[in-house]
């Protein structure tokens, strides 16, 4: 059946059309829907019963719903929602400390699934382990947002599209779902505070350096040796190194925008001195920022991280040839709710 908040205004005022109602009900319907995020017509009282009635018939409405809620100690909260297919997803709500001009302020920031698991199967990672479920529509990606702002009844400032999937695998929805974030209409999130973390699809990359808006990427490379990133990421063997680096060189070019390279160190598979020079030659010519990651031990996997000796001889070797480079504090490690530590869960293992 048709989902009601996946209607443009336009479709919206065809069945407003169609129920005998003038067209601007569409402009209102959209709005309560967009802007309010309600999910039950009784709350839109500017819409007679009669009509409120006829639409639930017709047009049945439903949010995401969360089944289960984890608290971490250091305040990172990570939700199980279920879908209406009963389709199962992770979602992340995390209070961050940044430095803002001397203040040390929190923020939240939701990291957001745009698959139910993922088709990528990368070693590392959980959720690849899992297999691939199917794609979100935009609105249960927008429904993820939603619920960790009404959760911490405190409004989101910062959306990853770091949680479960590829998201350049389910490209239109997970736009869509930007730009309702995004806009002024909807959740009104700077383009700015949204980054969208892709494994290296090389189209996606390029579509996403033509999109007007200021949306932020960041790419999770892990080895810039051919042949350790095809164990690591197998499934991106496809997409050469060499024409990732193009593509993110286009990408700087055409949006003006500097990208994020997310580099996970693993002991004794990525992180040697040859590793180090590989990645400071695959940046040559990116305007980049290398974020390192400590890795996440899964249970799935006996890969271990490096040690804080390897990962500061990174920083500074980095930083001696002018890469810009900074280490990820994960979060949530206590509820599996780190990085590459979500996974599909169905409702049956609860
Ligand atoms: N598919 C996208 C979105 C997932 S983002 C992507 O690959 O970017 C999730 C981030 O967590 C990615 O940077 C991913 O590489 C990283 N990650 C996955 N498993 C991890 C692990 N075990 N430890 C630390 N980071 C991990």
């Amino acid at each position: 059946m048709a989902d009601v908040r996946e209607m443009s205004v336009e479709e919206l005022a065809a069945i407003m059309e169609e129920l005998g109602e003038p067209k601007f009900r569409a402009k209102q319907l959209h709005e309560w829907l967009h802007k309010h995020n309600v999910t039950d017509y009784d709350r839109m009282t500017n819409l007679s019963k009669a009509l409120r009635q006829k639409l639930a018939d017709r047009l049945p409405l439903q949010g995401a719903e969360a089944v289960t809620q984890e608290r971490s100690q250091d305040g990172t909260r990570k939700y199980l929602l279920k879908l209406e297919d009963d389709t199962c997803v992770e979602t992340v709500g995390m209070p961050i400390a940044f430095d803002d001009a001397a203040e040390n302020v929190k923020r939240l920031t939701a990291c957001v699934s745009s698959q139910a698991g993922c088709p990528m199967a990368c070693s590392f990672c959980a959720t690849g382990h899992e297999g691939f479920g199917r794609n979100l529509t935009a609105s249960e990606i927008v429904d993820q947002v939603l619920t960790v702002q009404e959760d911490f009844n405190e409004r989101v400032a910062n959306v990853v599209i770091m949680g479960q999937g590829e998201p350049f695998l389910n490209y239109d929805n997970v736009l869509a779902a930007l730009r309702r974030i995004n806009t002024d209409s909807g959740l009104g999130i700077g383009a700015r505070k949204i980054t969208i973390s892709t494994c290296g699809i090389i189209d996606g990359i390029k579509r996403f350096s033509e999109e007007p808006e200021q949306f932020r990427l960041a790419v999770s490379l892990h080895a810039a040796r051919q042949k350790i990133r095809d164990q690591l990421v197998p499934k991106c063997a496809n997409q050469p190194l060499d024409d990732l680096q193009e593509a993110l060189i286009s990408y700087n070019q055409q949006s003006g925008r500097r990208v994020t390279l997310e580099y996970m160190l693993i002991d004794g598979v990525n992180d040697s001195d040859a590793d180090m020079d590989a990645l400071a030659a695959f940046c040559e010519g990116i305007n980049c920022h290398v974020n390192l990651i400590p890795l996440n031990q899964i249970a799935s996997s006996d890969l271990r991280p490096s040690s804080k000796a390897v990962t500061k001889r990174w920083v500074q070797g980095l930083s001696a040839v002018m890469i810009p480079v900074s280490v990820r504090n994960s979060r949530g490690f206590d509820i599996n709710g780190a990085c590459g530590q979500l996974k599909e869960v169905s409702l049956t293992h609860l």
